[in-house]
C-alpha cells in the first residue's frame, strides 16, 4: 500500500504493514465488504513492564475492526496481530495501534464519524444503517463521547484538573465546567454552571476521604476556583498548568511586539525594514531558540 493510499484510507500508522494484495471483497453479515488485510507489529519491541528492548515474537493473533464505509461499501481492517515474549521478565505483550481502542471493534475514525453524525441531530436508527452497525453500538458511541455514566462520588485524583469553556446558550453566561484527572486525562464531569456557589454544592457530594485526597488543583491564572480549596478540598494547592502559563508568555510577548513596532518610524526607511520583520517574522520569535537555524536566517540580520 503506497503511502497517499494510506492517507486515503486514514492507515498511516507506521505499525501497520501491508502486503502488495492488500485488499479482497468479502462476504460478512450477508454484505459484500472491503476486507484490509496487514500486519501490527510493535517496531521498538520495548518491554512496556522492564523496558527491555530485545524482545521475541511469540506468535500472532487475529483481530477485525471495522472502519468508515469506502464508496458506500462497510470496510473492516484484518490485523494479524504480532506478540511478543520479554526474556528479561517474562510477560507477554502484542503490538497496539492508535487505529483502535483495545478490545473494541469500531475504528477510532467511525467512532468519531458516528459522533458527528449525532450532532447534527440525526435519527440513531438512521445513523446506525448508514454506518452499517447496530443501533445499540450508536448509543455506545454517544454514551462514551458524553460521559453520561454517574460520577464516582467516593473517588477523585491526586491531581484534578478544572477549567471553564463557553458552551451552549441554555447555560448560565453561555458558559460550562469541566474537570478532569490531572495524570491520565479523563473527563470526570461536565457541569452547565461555572459559579462557586454551583461548584461547592457539587463537591460537596464526594466523600469528605475523596476531596481529602486531591493534592493538586490544576487550573489556568485567571480562575477564581482558588476558593474551593478553603471548603472543598482543604489538603490541596493551587498549580498553574503548563498551557496556561505558555499561552499568557506567548501573549504578553505579541503585546510587547506590538507596542515596539508602532514605536518605530514607518516613514524612516531603516526603521520601516525593522517594522517589516518584526511584523513578518512573529512566529520566528516565538520559536524555542533551540530550534532555531541561525545559518538560514544569518544574512537577514534580524534585529
Ligand atoms: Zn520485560
Amino acid at each position: 500500500m503506497d503511502n497517499n493510499t494510506r492517507k486515503l484510507l486514514n492507515l498511516t500508522d507506521e505499525s501497520l504493514v501491508f502486503e502488495e494484495n492488500w485488499l479482497s471483497r468479502e462476504a460478512r453479515h450477508h454484505r459484500s465488504v472491503n476486507m484490509i488485510s496487514g500486519r501490527l507489529v510493535e517496531p521498538n519491541k520495548q518491554c512496556p513492564q522492564c523496558g527491555f528492548t530485545e524482545c521475541v515474537e511469540n506468535g500472532t493473533y487475529q483481530t477485525i475492526s471495522q472502519l468508515p464505509e469506502v464508496e458506500r461499501r462497510p470496510t473492516y481492517l484484518k490485523l494479524k496481530r504480532e506478540r511478543y515474549l520479554c526474556k528479561n521478565c517474562g510477560s507477554t505483550f502484542s503490538a497496539t495501534t492508535s487505529l483502535v481502542d483495545d478490545y473494541c471493534q469500531l475504528s477510532k475514525q467511525l467512532k468519531y464519524q458516528i459522533a458527528f453524525d449525532l450532532k447534527e441531530n440525526r435519527a440513531r436508527k438512521e445513523i446506525a444503517e448508514f454506518h452499517h452497525v447496530s443501533e445499540n453500538t450508536v448509543q455506545r458511541v454517544l454514551m462514551s463521547f458524553t460521559n453520561s455514566c454517574q460520577p464516582n462520588y467516593h473517588s477523585l485524583p491526586t491531581a484534578l484538573s478544572v477549567d471553564e469553556f463557553s458552551s451552549t446558550s441554555s447555560c448560565h453566561a453561555g458558559m460550562s465546567f469541566i474537570c478532569a484527572d490531572a495524570q491520565s486525562k479523563k473527563i470526570i464531569d461536565i457541569l452547565p454552571d461555572r459559579r462557586l456557589s454551583v461548584l461547592v454544592v457539587y463537591f460537596m457530594k464526594y466523600s469528605r476521604k475523596a476531596r481529602l485526597k486531591v493534592k493538586f488543583l490544576v487550573m489556568d491564572m485567571n480562575a477564581s476556583y482558588g476558593q474551593l480549596l478553603k471548603t472543598v478540598f482543604p489538603n490541596a494547592e493551587i498549580v498553574t498548568d503548563r498551557f496556561h502559563i505558555i499561552q499568557h508568555i506567548n501573549r504578553s510577548f505579541n503585546l510587547l511586539r506590538i507596542k515596539e513596532m508602532n514605536q518605530l518610524k514607518r516613514h524612516d526607511p531603516i526603521e520601516a525594514k525593522q517594522y517589516r520583520r518584526l511584523k513578518r517574522y512573529w512566529r520566528l520569535l516565538l520559536k524555542d531558540s533551540s530550534d532555531l537555524n541561525y545559518k538560514r536566517f544569518y544574512s537577514l540580520k534580524l534585529i
